[in-house]
């Protein structure tokens, strides 16, 4: 049957999420089981999203607004811009698709660093063009000048993470800025700000501050520090005139009501915010500790989550684990076979992990 299949997905490996703890309870016969492997929020939502959705329950007969105009509404002013500024998606994910939906075609290529996340390599490789990723530098931090040095007349789109996962390192601003400033102007830039709320270095730019006078797309998301991943919402921020474009591939009901009445909520409590911050800088001062104790190199993360070098096989540390009942990720799937990256837990999650790391290392 491979014959009916479109040839750019004969290649094609799927998008492999990390593993949900029902299956690994099931597969393992594990009563106790930890994930620290998709960056989720570990405190969970605000209370005031949860009571939002539970409201919305005698509703679930009627469509969601598919223009999710509260969501817009609130969005647009905390950012200080306007509503045609922004798209919403199922998730950043389905945003990324819609990019390589709306803009690229067969023959196209597209420039992303590696290792970043797989979703680019996919939405791309989907639409029939070409990823060519660039290297980071051997600390993980981004090579601007090979990013600029990759363009040809064939680009026709960017993908910059940051913070950038797997590796929680950021594109500095002034960096920003000469890769903006040297290529093409007909190349879209997707500055994916997945974590954008973690970062706090001084010199981590604000995407959206160059949506004016570039073709940048931003994302966003609530999955990671609002707590809301099960429900499937991110956003993008552009030029309206992108936006417009974008929109043309959008399916009309994109984004479930629970989603938009979550996040809209949840962008109003600054204090669950503040908090899922904090568990995160804690969690980072554990983990950190643990991982000077044990001698082992760690990448300094912007994010919720860090990439470090176990010094053994990533696959065979990540089987202990699951073993033990925890799932994190391996760094083979980016390209570093001894990595591997822990996403930041709640206190008790965090030493669970380093009391069973420090015996499977
Ligand atoms: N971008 C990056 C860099 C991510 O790590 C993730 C989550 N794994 C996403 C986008 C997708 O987030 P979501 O679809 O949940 O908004």
């Amino acid at each position: 049957l491979s014959r009916f299949v479109r040839n750019c997905l004969h290649d094609l490996k799927p998008y492999v999420p990390g593993k949900p703890i029902e299956e690994v309870k099931r597969e393992l016969g594990l009563t106790e089981v930890i994930k620290l492997a998709s960056n989720e929020n570990p405190i969970g939502a605000s209370e005031a999203s949860k009571e939002a959705t539970r409201k919305l329950l005698d509703n679930s007969h009627i469509y969601p607004d598919g223009n999710c105009y509260e969501l817009k509404q609130a969005l647009a002013q905390k950012l200080n811009i306007s509503t045609e500024e922004l798209i919403v998606g199922n998730g950043s994910d389905e945003i990324i698709k819609l990019l390589a939906e709306a803009f690229l075609n067969q023959g196209d290529e597209v420039i992303a660093p590696t290792p970043s996340f797989s979703e680019y390599w996919f939405a791309a490789t989907v639409m029939n063009a070409t990823v060519k990723g660039i290297p980071l530098k051997s600390d993980f931090t981004y090579d601007a000048d090979a990013m600029i040095g990759a363009v040809t007349p064939k680009t026709k789109m960017m993908f910059l993470c940051s913070p950038n996962n797997p590796t929680g390192t950021y594109l500095a601003k002034t960096e920003l800025e000469k890769i903006l400033t040297s290529i093409p102007n007909d190349i879209v830039v997707v500055i994916d700000e997945a974590y954008f709320e973690y970062a706090d270095a001084q010199d981590y730019p604000d995407g959206v501050q160059y949506i004016q006078d570039y073709p940048v797309v931003v994302l966003r998301t609530f999955s990671k520090i609002y707590g809301l991943a099960a429900y499937r919402v991110g956003y993008g921020v552009a030029h309206k005139d992108l936006i417009h474009y974008i929109n043309r591939v959008r399916e009309p009901f994109n984004v479930n009501s629970f989603a938009q009445v979550a996040a809209v909520a949840a962008l109003a409590d600054e204090k669950h915010v503040q908090q899922s911050k904090k568990v995160v800088e804690d969690g980072k001062a554990l983990l950190y500790k643990a991982f000077e104790e044990l001698g082992l190199t760690y990448i300094p993360s912007q994010a919720n989550f860090v990439f470090v070098d176990t010094k053994k096989d990533s696959k065979q540390v990540f089987t202990k684990l699951l073993h033990r009942g925890v799932i994190i990720r391996t760094g083979d799937i980016f390209g570093q076979p001894t990595y591997i990256r822990v996403t930041f837990g709640t206190q008790k999650e965090n030493e669970t992990f380093i009391k069973e790391f420090r015996e499977v290392l």
